[in-house]
């Protein structure tokens, strides 16, 4: 299949999945995750009419968007160390990455220098795993206020990458809690912060994620194939 066809699959399965749960399918963002893929199939990915992309590695992001000529719209996606953020500046309108306050005070920095407002995810580690990045859920509800008083970022959401299980309902329970921390977190009102995103759900479980009130699913191998 090619990238247009995968693309139109995976719609169609977003139209699905939402029909299912009595969603608006315009409520769902598409990110096509081009991480370790060429510009050339961002830009076949363009042409079938996909806007939104997401990168995981800040270098790669640099080397790569200059040669992408499509206008289109990055998220940061990836793992990110504070001296790499001002890269970041001006390219991307999303970070869905954001794990520690180190990190969101350097955002503030640096989209303070051009007088703008970061928008972030803060990224939530439910599990707990070693080998994932993301704060705790007891760390998040500290790190929400201490974020949200930041000029120059603005806080739209959570991000989470559960753990991997073969079978999607086993990560349902995941994408629960996730949802349900966001609405914990909204009900406390604070100013700067908007819990109106759900960035969760990827190539093998973004049905379920949908289900559960994602907004934007991150899907990189459904659409370009898998990476080596
Ligand atoms: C690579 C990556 C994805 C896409 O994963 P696929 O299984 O290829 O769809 C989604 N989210 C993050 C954070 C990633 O690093």
């Amino acid at each position: 299949m090619t990238i247009s066809e995968r693309l139109a699959a995976i719609r169609r399965r977003i139209e699905n999945a939402c029909a299912r749960c009595d969603r608006d399918p315009n409520d769902v963002r598409l990110v096509a995750v081009s991480k370790k893929k060429p510009a050339a199939d961002i830009e076949q990915a363009h042409r079938a009419g996909q806007q939104l992309f997401g990168e995981s590695y800040v270098q790669e992001l640099m080397e790569k968007a200059p040669l992408v000529a499509a206008p289109v719209e990055w998220h940061f996606i990836g793992g990110l160390q504070s001296n790499k953020v001002k890269y970041l500046r001006g390219r991307v309108t999303l970070i869905h990455s954001v794990d520690r306050l180190s990190l969101a005070r350097e955002i503030s920095r640096q989209w303070q220098k051009e007088a703008s407002v970061a928008d972030i995810l803060l990224q939530v580690n439910l599990a707990r795993e070693e080998s994932k990045r993301g704060a705790a859920e007891d760390e998040v509800l500290e790190l929400v206020p201490q974020i949200a008083e930041l000029p120059g970022v603005r806080i739209r959401g959570l991000m989470t990458l559960p753990p991997y299980a073969e079978n999607p309902e086993d990560v349902r329970p995941y994408f629960r809690r996730l949802r349900r921390l966001a609405e914990q977190i909204a009900a406390a009102g604070l100013p700067g912060v908007e819990m109106r995103e759900l960035s969760m759900g990827m190539s093998h479980d973004f049905e379920t994620a949908i289900e559960e009130g994602a907004t934007l699913i991150r899907i990189g191998t459904a659409i370009f194939g898998a990476r080596n």
